[in-house]
């Protein structure tokens, strides 16, 4: 998916810092079958010019460095409302309005979610609308954006507030187990939501319908049937309401299993190609990826919040006093957040290359090779890449660095040149 889709969905499943407290908690498996900021790549053969592909590299520096820049501006932001008192004087606020049965936790994030989200706003702005449109990807107007937002800002709080609420019950409960408990409980918090997403969040977004080209969803059936694979619904959804990006994605869990084609790829591509995307799918499902990815949510949970229960207590012990924290109450004092919020950062940022090569290696690379074994058709691979990548935009070649930070995917050149090996060898 692409990232405006993707950040949302995070901010759907969480608010702000208190997100992260849960990590994988934020991570509902979905695979798309490139394309998000991840999906680059792709050889100079993707541009007809070198105007085009001028574009497109700028284009995703841009946006590489409107990361960096969001990352830098999340680190001040937690320092300014630690260092300045902020955090410290919204925690007493909160312990003032709120029930004494309640505590202060609700109140408080409530209130640090929105002004961190207006803090970001601006940078959110820019880089979800204006960059987009100047690169005449977006089909959303000014308000319809801000209306998602609104929209997500909304679904967040209803679903976070609960979760976070839940977590600092935990922290607080077990003071010295709350990692390991957190943990475990993640993997059938991420089934559930993976389950109800595909029928109760995504919707809210896009229109999801089975696809409409019925000759397209025969051909579909056939693939899958004479593979013995029972297939899930293949559904379409109007991204193109949002941008002329082009995507498809598996999603959700047991009886909403399902493949999604977003309306601009199906717009695009032919029925070769979309058979190739669709069997990458189909791949995921057929070796069971959404368990997979559980299972190493689960695993960087428990390192992640193991981590931060090892670094905090020093980090509390010596700046404990002058953040303004309650020490009796260690980590369980709310105001602590956004030290906690700079512990995940720093440590998703860690861990982000193993989990990117992860997936880039044995799960996507996987699902490629099973679509062109299935389809045995090496040329609707390597169109079906390149168009994904003029649609989208990709970055022909992007920088190692880059590529171990933030691709998911390998780079569409990769994968391309992937499928012309097959052909070779075939
Ligand atoms: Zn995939």
């Amino acid at each position: 998916m692409n990232r405006n889709r993707r950040s949302r969905l995070r901010r759907v499943l969480a608010v702000t810092f208190a997100l992260h407290a849960l990590g994988a908690a934020s991570f509902v498996p979905r695979r798309a079958v490139a394309a998000d900021k991840a999906g680059g790549g792709g050889g100079d053969e993707l541009y007809a010019d070198d105007a085009a592909r001028q574009r497109a590299i700028s284009y995703n520096r841009q946006r590489e460095w409107l990361t960096v820049i969001g990352m830098a501006w999340g680190v001040v932001v937690n320092l300014v409302a630690l260092t300045t008192g902020l955090s410290s004087w919204l925690r007493r606020r909160s312990d003032a309005v709120a029930p004494a049965r309640l505590g202060a936790t609700i109140p408080y994030a409530l209130a640090s979610s929105l002004l961190s989200s207006l803090a970001s706003l601006p940078l959110a702005y820019y880089s979800g609308w204006t960059v987009e449109q100047r690169y005449g990807l977006s089909n959303q107007t000014r308000r319809a954006w801000f209306g998602e937002q609104l929209k997500g800002e909304g679904l967040g709080l209803a679903l976070g507030l609960p979760l976070i609420q839940g977590v600092y019950a935990v922290i607080r409960r077990y003071p010295r187990t709350w990692w390991a408990i957190l943990s475990s409980l993640t993997v059938p918090f991420t089934i559930i939501l993976s389950n109800l997403a595909p029928i109760l969040i995504m919707p809210l977004f896009n229109k999801y319908e089975p696809i409409r080209d019925r000759a397209l969803a025969e051909r579909i059936k056939a693939l899958a049937a004479a593979q013995g694979v029972t297939i899930s619904d293949v559904l379409q959804m109007d991204m193109s309401k949002q941008t002329k990006k082009a995507n498809a994605m598996f999603t959700g869990i047991g009886n909403t299993k399902r493949i999604v084609l977003a309306d601009t790829l199906l717009n695009e591509f032919t029925p070769e190609e979309v058979e190739v995307v669709l069997a990458h799918e189909l791949g995921h499902q057929v070796h069971h990826d959404i368990w997979k990815l559980i299972g190493l949510g689960a695993l960087t949970t428990a390192l992640t919040a193991w981590s931060v229960d090892r670094l905090a207590a020093p980090l509390l012990e010596r700046y404990g006093r002058r953040f303004g924290f309650d020490q009796s109450q260690g980590l369980a004092d709310v105001a602590a957040l956004p030290l906690l919020s700079l512990l995940l950062s720093a440590i998703s940022l860690l861990l982000s290359p193993v989990q990117n090569a992860i997936s880039r290696n044995l799960i996507e690379r996987p699902a490629d090779q099973y679509a062109l074994d299935l389809t045995r058709n090496p040329d609707a691979f390597v169109g079906a890449m390149e168009k994904l990548g003029r649609l989208n935009l990709a970055d022909p070649r992007p920088p190692r660095l880059v590529k171990w930070l933030l691709y998911s995917h390998p780079p569409l050149q990769e994968r391309i040149a992937f499928g012309r090996d097959w052909r070779e060898q075939a």
